[in-house]
């Protein structure tokens, strides 16, 4: 938990307590007239606990705005509790708010934001961006005076963002990579891991990443039909099972998106994957 920047608060809780356990950063922009949160961590005692603790002993403007980035339990589940002891309109994008509601207990998402819609904090101005991706309705927030994104799970500081089928689209990642890039950012927040200090090489190396698993899919179907276990096991061979099913679902996802776009059929409504 730390000040990366005048007025903006990196609050991780720590990692070394919960191995193998996503943590979450929630961020504090301070704003002459108000303050925004951005995310707000799992709901678990000590650790929305000690989130409060930070913002408590952190001088700051009024809360006014919780935003949230997008419906894991991972961003969503401290939303209440802070905004119980210190107020605030709980923000979201109008996709995720069904699904942050359910994952709310007591308040809800009182109001959605579009792409382009901004608030001000007084000297400071958030920006939200639709950032479909790693969710449908994911959020990013861009601070305008600072050149500062805050990307949600949209881009992590160390490895790659995941997206689950059904929750979001690779396709659309892509594409919120290269809007993302648009906005010449000189820093990014992201959801998890440490501040990425060069913007464009991240989002250049996640669209990169994205291309050559696309492309590892493709080559595993033109040595013939596959089964996602098969495709899985062949292209990621050295991974810590707990990530197994992730990366499964990685597959997956490409093979949805590989489905779209008219270049890879599942014929017999089976498992197997071919070329179109
Ligand atoms: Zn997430």
């Amino acid at each position: 938990m730390e000040e990366v920047a005048p007025g903006i608060h990196k609050i991780c809780y720590d990692p070394e307590l919960r191995p193998g356990v996503f943590n979450t950063n929630s961020y504090m922009v301070i704003g002459r007239e108000a303050t925004a949160l951005i995310d707000t961590g799992w709901n678990r005692p000590e650790e929305v606990q000690a989130r409060l603790e930070y913002i408590q002993r952190t001088p700051h403007t009024p809360i006014g705005y919780i935003i949230i980035t997008h419906r894991h339990g991972a961003n969503v589940g401290g939303a209440a509790a802070i905004q119980k002891a210190h107020g605030g309109v709980i923000m979201s994008h109008p996709v995720e708010k069904e699904h942050i509601d359910a994952a709310l207990e007591g308040p809800k998402v009182e109001r959605t934001v579009a792409d382009g819609e901004t608030i001000r904090l007084g000297d400071l101005t958030l920006e939200f961006i639709h950032a479909s991706g790693h969710t449908f309705g994911s959020l990013g927030v861009f601070l305008r005076e600072r050149r500062a994104l805050f990307t949600g799970d949209n881009v992590m500081g160390e490895g790659t963002s995941v997206v689950n089928p059904g929750q979001g689209d690779i396709g659309e990642f892509m594409e919120t990579m290269e809007k993302l890039l648009r906005y010449n950012a000189q820093v990014i927040y992201p959801g998890q891991g440490p501040v990425v200090r060069d913007p464009k090489g991240k989002l250049e190396e996640l669209i990169a990443h994205r291309r050559e698993r696309e492309n590892q899919v493709l080559s595993q179907l033109a040595s013939g039909p596959k089964t996602v276990e098969e495709m899985f096991r062949a292209i990621y061979t050295d991974l810590d099972e707990r990530r197994h099913n992730m990366a499964r679902n990685q597959v997956r996802s490409h093979l949805g998106k590989l489905q779209r776009e008219g270049r890879v059929t599942m014929p017999d409504e089976g498992a197997t994957y071919r070329l179109a």
